[in-house]
């Protein structure tokens, strides 16, 4: 059934599995954009330092509400779900007390250097964290997954295919009933792998990876907004992706990977990786699945696959997109500095309304 002729789409409120709020003024300029068009979101530890502890997702989960209260938002009508930091140090007894605290939902797997504030990330996995994957897996808590190598020598395009091979295969075999979210996959080895697996995975897609190729970082001359880690690959792994996400497999939902940086940390000789999309996300994934005649699959990705998986209820309440010019900002103000939304000036043809 083509979707082409919808003007207007009331689906359940979706959820965003991944997103990066930062903190302070970062935090305070961004977290009611997410607010706004999603119940719930899984926050991202990677600040500096990492949130490796119960203790320090829980104070992180009161700056985010105090943060949004601050600047306008509904604080009854978002949940932040918080995750840790997994590190070589994880200790098994940590991962119970985040289970039993009922705010941790996750924890996550950083390879050591693979993005932003990403050092205290994990060298050795079945190695050094066999104890925290095991107590994972006994709690039924994801494991999120970064997943690409960071072995220098290995192309930058190749990454998560090889990832799969070196990391993933090896990790879900020696736990098989860990569930597993591998993370804002961006490939055709990706998305075949998950699709195709046995056991209990799944992986989130970005608006992103769905909308643009490789093709989008250069066109015209280098273009920082972007650059996002696991960057833009080639056209076929773009439709791969649309089409596993459009598949209406419980398998793929939605995950932004929305990821602030202030506009001179992006437009800089060593720019930050990084797109920002917490704005207009659900404009940007409703004009990919508009693109390929599927929003009748967008409710399933944005509202029904991640709280499924995650063991979670789905929302009770609604969003409705309408077809409508939605021209996206130059730019947002963030602290005394400014921050650039993915496509800045560009015109969408959907909105969301509240
Ligand atoms: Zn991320």
């Amino acid at each position: 059934m083509s979707t082409q002729n919808t003007t207007r789409l009331t689906i359940t409120r979706p959820d965003d599995w991944h997103l990066h709020l930062r903190d302070g003024a970062a935090l305070e300029a961004v977290v009611a954009d997410t607010a706004r068009q999603f119940a719930r979101a899984i926050i991202m530890p990677n600040l500096k330092p990492p949130v490796t502890t119960t203790e320090q997702a829980v104070a992180y989960r009161g700056r985010i509400l105090a943060a949004l209260a601050k600047a306008g938002g509904d604080v009854g009508a978002f949940t932040p779900l918080m995750t840790l930091y997994l590190t070589d140090n994880t200790s098994a007894e940590e991962i119970f007390r985040a289970h039993e605290s009922g705010q941790v939902c996750a924890v996550k797997l950083y390879p050591a250097g693979a993005t932003t504030n990403s050092d205290a990330g994990v060298t050795d996995l079945l190695g050094k964290c066999a104890k925290a994957l095991e107590a994972l897996e006994k709690c039924g808590m994801p494991l999120l997954v970064h997943g690409e190598v960071t072995d220098p020598s290995i192309d930058v395009f190749d990454r998560e295919a090889i990832f799969v091979e070196r990391v993933m295969k090896p990790l879900r075999r020696a736990f098989p009933a860990l569930k597993v979210v591998f993370e804002h996959i961006t490939t055709k080895e990706g998305a075949e792998y998950v699709r195709d697996a046995e056991g209990p995975i799944a992986a989130t897609i970005t608006p992103q990876h769905l909308l643009y190729n490789r093709n989008a970082i250069f066109q015209g001359g280098v273009r920082p907004h972007w650059y996002c880690l696991p960057i833009l690959k080639r056209e076929t792994h773009r439709q791969a992706l649309v089409a596993a996400a459009t598949s209406g497999s419980p398998r793929f939902f939605l995950g932004t990977d929305s990821a602030p940086h202030a506009r001179g940390l992006k437009e800089h000789a060593c720019g930050c990786a990084g797109c920002y999309t917490a704005l207009h996300a659900m404009e940007l994934y409703a004009t990919a699945f508009d693109a390929v005649g599927k929003l009748d699959q967008l409710e399933g990705f944005a509202s029904f696959h991640g709280p499924d998986f995650y063991g979670l209820p789905r929302n009770t309440g609604t969003l409705t997109l309408v077809r409508e010019t939605f021209q996206i900002p130059e730019e947002l103000p963030f602290g005394n500095t400014a921050l650039v939304p993915l496509a800045a000036g560009e015109t969408l043809a959907w909105r969301a309304t509240s």
